[in-house]
């Protein structure tokens, strides 16, 4: 019996109760003969309550003092649930990420792990405790500053823990019973995956499938750390994410793993752009030096007459003033008319590695579309990924139509979405 990393997502340790049901099920483990590592999310909403607030004191809240306050979500679950372990006559401790050894860079709101040095859980473990990590967080290798890893990096804790600490497995629990071809909130006759690639599983978290976080699965298929989404809720198996099925599993890979939709993405327009090379250059150079990440990018035909053009691109919605900001500040040097933002936005993709293989599947994909009567706005692909850009009020009914279309429906049991709000 080795070690194993679980990770509780916020619907799991949404409240009292939630806290005492994960803390029995974290202590079953213990009993089963295992070493158990414990990454918690902050309490439901609670991430997002403390957002609001910081902004009703300031609109555009300082990064470092942000990350001070959104750290304090993670670190109220952490100390409950060690007090409910213990309270069922089983040693835990709590540590915050920068106890845990959780190393990042010092980009506020968005750091990326650099290192992990868990001696302080190691030796915790070694003495028979079992170890609370407070998610999403770590400290600063430059400025020694408290970080946090950008919305939904309790992932990437907890697969950034069992990659340091050799686990055998990293269990994210959370409120769903795994991977589904589609969001349950979304497609009630989405079927749940029994095992996913790492390729398929990436693809599908960077179009939106927040169930697993995209650097979170990076960090896992670099350090080949299997994982097992499950329900906190339900004693279900549920799907493996690994480089190759594991055990008797059984399990071809399929055509189409799934269909992912994201609402959280903006489009900006650079309007009247001069249509001469170093352009786009200046354009983006612009966005990446204020730091913003940019997802696609069109630039319409050449109007010949005025010889101007039109630059959209999507991005974050929370980056969306930053990156405005920014373009207007460099104005003359790029040299542009005005700026378009659109927010009503949403974006569907088909993901599956078998598209490489089986012509056609673009081709369907569009004639569902237009079958539901969604417009296309921007279009990109990859080898195993077609994306859509399409108005955010098309986004439910065109995902039910592709995953009609692609034959994803299931036939009997409904997804069930045990708790959370979705938000
Ligand atoms: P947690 O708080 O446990 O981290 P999240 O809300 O981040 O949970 O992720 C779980 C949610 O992900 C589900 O409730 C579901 O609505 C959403 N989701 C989106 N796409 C999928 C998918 N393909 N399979 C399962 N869940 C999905
Ligand atoms: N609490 C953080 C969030 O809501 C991190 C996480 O849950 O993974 O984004
Ligand atoms: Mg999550």
């Amino acid at each position: 019996m080795g070690l194993v990393v679980q990770k509780y997502g916020g619907s799991s340790v949404a409240d009292a109760e939630g806290i005492k049901r994960v803390a029995k099920r974290i202590v079953e483990a213990k009993k089963n003969g295992h070493q158990v590592v414990a990454v918690v999310s902050a309490m439901g909403d609670t991430t997002d309550e403390l957002i609001d607030l910081a902004e009703q004191v300031s609109p555009i809240p300082a990064g470092r003092e942000l990350d001070m306050l959104l750290t304090a979500g993670e670190r109220i679950s952490m100390a409950l649930l060690a007090m409910a372990i213990k309270n069922l006559g089983h040693n835990a401790q709590s540590f915050t990420g920068s106890q845990a050894g959780v190393i990042t860079d010092s980009v506020h709101n968005k750091a990326r792990i650099i290192d992990v040095t868990p001696g302080r859980i190691r030796d915790s473990l070694d003495v028979g405790n079992i170890a609370i990590v407070a998610g999403f967080q770590g400290v600063s290798q430059d400025t020694k500053d408290i970080t946090t890893l950008g919305r939904g990096g309790s992932d990437t804790t907890a697969v950034a823990l069992a990659a340091a600490l050799d686990a055998e497995v990293c269990e994210i629990y959370t409120d769903v019973d795994g991977v589904f071809t589609a969001d349950p909130r979304v497609v009630k006759k989405a079927k749940k995956i029994d095992w996913i690639s790492f390729e398929d599983m990436l693809e599908l978290a960077a179009s939106g499938s927040k169930v697993l976080l995209h650097r979170c699965v990076e960090y896992a298929r670099r350090y080949n750390i299997p994982i097992h989404v499950r329900s906190s809720f339900s004693g279900l198996q549920g799907t493996w994410v690994s480089s190759e099925p594991i055990g008797d599993q059984q399990v071809e890979q399929a055509i189409i793993s799934g269909v992912a939709h994201d609402t959280s993405e903006a489009k900006i327009t650079v309007v009247g752009v001069p249509d001469k090379p170093g352009e786009a250059a200046s354009i983006f150079r612009t966005i990446a030096d204020a730091e913003v990440n940019i997802d696609m990018v069109v630039q319409n035909v050449s109007a010949a007459a005025t010889g101007l053009t039109d630059i959209s691109f999507t991005l974050p919605k929370t980056e969306g003033r930053k990156a405005i900001d920014a373009l207007e500040k460099n104005k003359s040097g790029i040299g542009f008319d005005s700026l378009r933002y659109d927010d009503q936005i949403g974006k569907i993709s088909l993901v599956g590695a078998g598209m490489k293989t089986n012509p056609g599947v673009t081709a369907d994909f569009f004639t569902a579309l237009s079958e539901a009567g969604v417009n296309i706005e921007l279009i990109s692909t990859s080898e195993i990924r077609i994306s859509v850009v399409t108005r955010a009020d098309d986004v439910p009914e065109a995902v039910r139509a592709v995953h009609t279309a692609f034959g994803l429906d299931s036939d009997s049991d409904e997804a069930v979405v045990y708790g959370g709000t979705g938000r």
